[in-house]
């Protein structure tokens, strides 16, 4: 992604993040069995198959990579496919959503942890952040969920088309998530749908995720706590912005929705790009990313959900 509509920077907070003791627990919660190595590795390997436009041979690697692990992992595979209008013509859409702990009950609350797989429209861009990190992220967290038992059914899904083909409007980007929450609102779904996380270009090496200004802030409320009970109070909600991204549809359908994502990527300021000097550059690649960056947004954002089940 993305395209920041309005920048408001607040001041660097340096106070220490208070560390609470982990809940003693016999069986390994989602967020400590969560392997950020590999999401590292994962996300190395989705980089590595180059551009990721729909329709590209990296495109195609990457959903059978998807495919595979959710198959691994004993996922519900289901997808969401479509033919979007766009100006370049006519894209096929290929939206893949691998479902965690489905019930028989039609009444069982659904949470959503997305992200984006596809890339830019851009020669020579492989988005190690911007597509990658997101991407693997995803997949370390279907490894995470393999065989755990939670109340909620937990949905991993990897939005295609989130890039506008020129520039974003209401009929350019996001053309997967727009299909998917107009699909969710039809069918009644999204009535069960307690809350939606969007992870986007959080694999900086220098992270600092963004207080999203359109994203519900009671769900942030809860990652905040997350994040300062493992200690990674300092990586979270320092600055604000305003940000269109895959999160907006899914808001937009009644659903409650965070994006999860660093908007400063690289140098800021005059001349460069408004999400930092990397964002849509062919110089997202791999050295900028760091596993450590992924550790923090994984466990924090699992920890997240965990709570969340708890009260569900
Ligand atoms: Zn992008």
């Amino acid at each position: 992604m993305s395209f920041p509509v309005k920048a408001f920077r607040f001041a660097f907070s340096f106070i220490a993040a208070v560390s609470l003791a982990p809940a003693l627990s016999f069986a390994a919660a989602p967020h400590e069995v969560y392997n950020a190595q590999q999401a590292y590795a994962y996300t190395a390997k989705v980089a590595g198959f180059g551009e990721r436009w729909p329709g590209s041979p990296g495109h195609q690697k990457t959903e059978e990579l998807i495919r595979q692990v959710l198959k691994k992992d004993g996922a519900v595979v289901a997808g969401d496919d479509f033919t979007a209008s766009t100006p370049r013509g006519m894209v096929a859409v290929h939206n893949i959503i691998g479902k965690f702990n489905v019930t028989a009950d039609p009444k069982q609350p659904v949470f959503i942890l997305a992200g984006h797989y596809d890339t830019l429209f851009k020669p020579g861009f492989i988005g190690a952040n911007d597509g990658a990190s997101s991407t693997a992220i995803l997949l370390a967290f279907a490894d995470a969920l393999a065989g755990q038992k939670t109340k909620m059914q937990i949905w991993l899904v990897w939005t295609d088309l989130e890039e506008a083909i020129k520039d974003f409007d209401a009929n350019d980007g996001l053309y997967g998530s727009r299909h998917l929450a107009r699909k969710l609102m039809t069918d009644g779904t999204a009535a069960r749908v307690r809350g939606f996380f969007l992870l986007d270009m959080i694999g900086d090496k220098d992270l600092g995720v963004a207080r999203e200004t359109g994203s519900t802030r009671w769900l942030q409320d809860y990652i905040e706590r997350a994040a300062q009970q493992l200690g990674y109070g300092q990586y979270f909600f320092q600055y604000e912005m305003g940000i269109i991204d895959d999160h907006a549809p899914f808001l937009q359908a009644g659903i409650a929705a965070v994006d999860v994502v660093d908007a400063m990527y690289g140098r800021m300021g005059p001349g460069l790009d408004g999400m930092g000097e990397f964002h849509h550059a062919n110089t997202d690649t791999m050295e900028k990313i760091s596993a450590k960056s992924l550790e923090i947004v994984g466990r924090t954002i699992l920890l997240t959900v965990e709570l969340l089940d708890k009260q569900s």
